[in-house]
Order: C-alpha cells, then structure tokens, then sequence
C-alpha cells in the first residue's frame, strides 16, 4: 500500500479528472495522507502561460517531499518543452483523464480494499458530462490537448449522479469543457434533456452547470433551466471579450449582441463570466466596449485572463498588448466585477435564501453568491441577510 495525495490546477474539468483518479487509488486500497505521502498527483493546467507556471511550481514542490510524483491533465499533454528539466522522480502521464488514471494507478500498483465506497469531503460533487472541444477559439489550446468533443452516455451520468447524491451530496455540478456539446445519440440526448432528467433525481437539492456557451443559450436550454426547479439560479457564461472586432479575432462565434440577446431571458440569474484581457487587437476602446459589456449584460463576477499566447494556437505568435497595459486593465474589470458583486449581495440584505455550507463558517446561496454562517458543513440552511462584508453575505 502507498500513501498518496491528488491535487489539482485549473477548471473543474480538472478537478473530476482528480477526483476520479483520486478514488481509483483509494478503491485501490492506497492510503490519501495531507502533506508529506510516497506518491503526489498534479492534475495540471495549461490554460495560460501563468497556469503551465504554477503547475510547474507545485510539480518542483512536491518532488521536493514525494518519492514519486506524476504529472497528469492539461500541461502533461502540451509538449513543446513547458515541463522540460523535471526532476528524476517526476513521470509526466499524457492522455486523456481515463488514460492517465489507468496508467497512475497501474504504476503504482493495485493492492486489496477493492470496492470501497468512496466519501468525498465536498458537499458539491463535481459530475463531468462530457470532455474536448469542437469549436476553434484561436488562443484556445484546450482543443490541442483535449481533442474533439466526446460525451458520456446518459445513464452514466445518471448513474454517477444517483450514486453521489446517496454519499451525501446535496448540490451537483454538471461539468465539461463545453457543456453545450453535449450529446448521447443512441438515446437521442443533448443537454436541455440531460438537465431535465438529472434535476429530477432524488435526494438532490440543487443542480449546477460549470459553464455554457452563449451559442448554447437557445429556448431549449432556457426553459430546462426554468422549468427544472433543482437548477441553481446562477449561470457562468464566458464573454472573453465585449469588442465585435477583437471577438472576431479570437474566432468566436457570436457578436456582442448575440450575447447579451440571448441572455435576456435570464437576467434575473447571477450571471458569471470569463474575460481575457489584452488580447491582440484589444486597444482602449475594445476594452472599454467590455466593460460596457459586462455592466450591460448584468454580469457580476468576471473572471479575468490576462492573455498570453499558447504554443500551437493561431495566435502563438502575437501578444502586442504590453504587460503594464493588460495589468492595468484587468484592475479596472477586477475592480467592476467586485463593485456588481457588493451590489447583488446588498439586494439580500433583509431577504431570504437557502445556503448550502461548504466550509466552516462558509457557503453559497442558491444563485452563487457567497455567504457568511455559522452552521455544519454539508447542511441546507435557511438564512436571512444581515449585512454585506468584503466576502460575502452576512446571515442573521
Ligand atoms: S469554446 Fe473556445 S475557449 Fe472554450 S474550450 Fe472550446 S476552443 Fe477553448
């Protein structure tokens, strides 16, 4: 038997690909120790170029500490030299998520305690649909080192959503690289469907989708997610940018309008997005198209990406916006998003939510939005705001 630890960098892609390797080591009869363990995981990132850095870093911390240590996920399959000069005792698993899991847990051994039941510590369970991407983004390397779009198969999912709601979980996040991709065409499937069937399961309390495309918010998407009461009331929409041209650039597939056209609809949802910020072509005025955007469309927490250039994409070769620039305006988004932030949580002051604790002290109401209180973790609780801190919600 060998002690173990699994950690992952980035999406929450990422983070089932751990989970599930995570839970084959311990079906394996291995034992997961905090800290110092003979074996470390590093589920990576290679998103942005300060993503491959951090995956770096953890690798070199933990070859430090580990007699083993491997490196599977997104930088693991990049190539071109980002993970070169490891440490001897670092073995860098290509592949897909499924791949790399057979080839960890082959390597370092099964041994007994086959079938255990598997507790995971989050009261959200994180349930991946789908993986790899169609679409052709120019900056995007996650195509490169995903592949093309592949689901699961309905009663898969179904299954696994079953089995994590028995464990315990009270919230589920249907999770994927495009979500909207999603399709199983023996059953005839795509994701309006998929969220019907999963919300009606039960036991679960709420139902969450990682994020969706714009150019998956159609009347079917919409009215699944109205008319599927367990569906959170919150929605992560990457933007990436507000400036036609520059979202031409980048090889999305929606204008500016589009955009905010399509989630009309939904604008009572906590809306959530993601930005990249300096991206070739991104002048002042583009920039400041996206923050009209994003106040626009009613977003409030922006997740910003200073761009830089990914080996093999379109745009590997350009990155003219000068760093100071794409410090100085991802502020400016950062300092915005926090501002709609503190607005959204005020409008809950005096009013009532259900927050599901996921930390002590911590947890997130139906839509999304953090609060402060003081119940056991894994419960639903009723709340009432108090008052807004700097983190979140204060409950009565
Ligand atoms: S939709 Fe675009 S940004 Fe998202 S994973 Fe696919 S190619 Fe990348």
């Amino acid at each position: 038997m060998a002690s173990f630890s699994v950690q992952f960098l980035g999406c929450k892609v990422s983070h089932t690909d751990a989970q599930a390797l995570r839970e084959r080591l311990l079906r394996d009869g291995h034992d997961e120790r905090a800290g110092v363990a003979d074996v470390a995981v590093l589920n990576t990132c290679c998103v942005t170029h300060e993503a491959v850095r951090k995956s770096r870093s953890a690798t070199m911390r933990a070859a430090r500490t580990h007699s083993r240590v491997y490196v599977t996920g997104c930088a693991a399959n990049l190539g071109g030299g980002e993970l070169a000069g490891l440490p001897a005792n670092v073995t860098v698993v290509g592949g897909s998520g499924e791949e790399a899991t057979r080839v960890v847990a082959g390597d370092v051994g099964a041994i007994g305690c086959v079938g255990a039941d598997v507790r995971l510590e989050r009261t959200r369970a994180f349930v991946k649909i789908q993986d790899g991407c169609s679409f052709g983004c120019r900056f995007c390397v996650i195509p490169l080192v995903r592949g093309g779009t592949r689901s699961r198969r309905v009663e898969a999912v179904l299954s696994e959503i079953r089995r994590r709601v028995a464990q315990g979980h009270r919230e589920v996040v249907l999770t994927g690289i495009n979500l909207g991709l999603f399709r199983d065409r023996e059953a005839g499937w795509t994701l309006p469907q998929l969220i019907r069937a999963a919300g009606a399961t039960p036991g679960l309390a709420r139902l969450r989708l990682s994020s969706i495309e714009i150019n998956h918010v159609d009347q079917a998407l919409v009215s699944a997610l109205r008319e599927t009461p367990a569906v959170a009331r919150h929605l992560h929409v990457p933007l990436q940018s507000g400036d036609d041209g520059v979202l031409r650039a980048m090889g999305r597939r929606y204008t500016l309008a589009t955009y905010l056209r399509r989630l009309e609809p939904l604008a009572d949802l906590n809306l959530t997005t993601d930005v990249i910020v300096g991206f070739p072509g991104e002048d002042e005025c583009a920039f400041r198209n996206t923050l009209a955007a994003v106040e626009r469309a009613g977003i409030t927490k922006a997740h910003v990406f200073p761009y830089s250039p990914r080996p093999g994409t379109a745009t590997a070769a350009a990155d003219p916006v000068p760093p100071e620039v794409k410090k100085e305006r991802s502020a400016r988004l950062r300092a915005a998003s926090v501002v709609a932030c503190r607005e959204r949580w005020r409008e809950k002051v005096g009013r009532e939510d259900v927050v599901l604790v996921d930390r002590p002290g911590r947890g997130y109401g139906d839509d999304y939005s953090p609060w402060l209180v003081e119940a056991p973790v894994g419960a639903l609780v009723a709340v009432r705001g108090a008052s807004v801190t700097e983190e979140g919600i204060l409950a009565a």
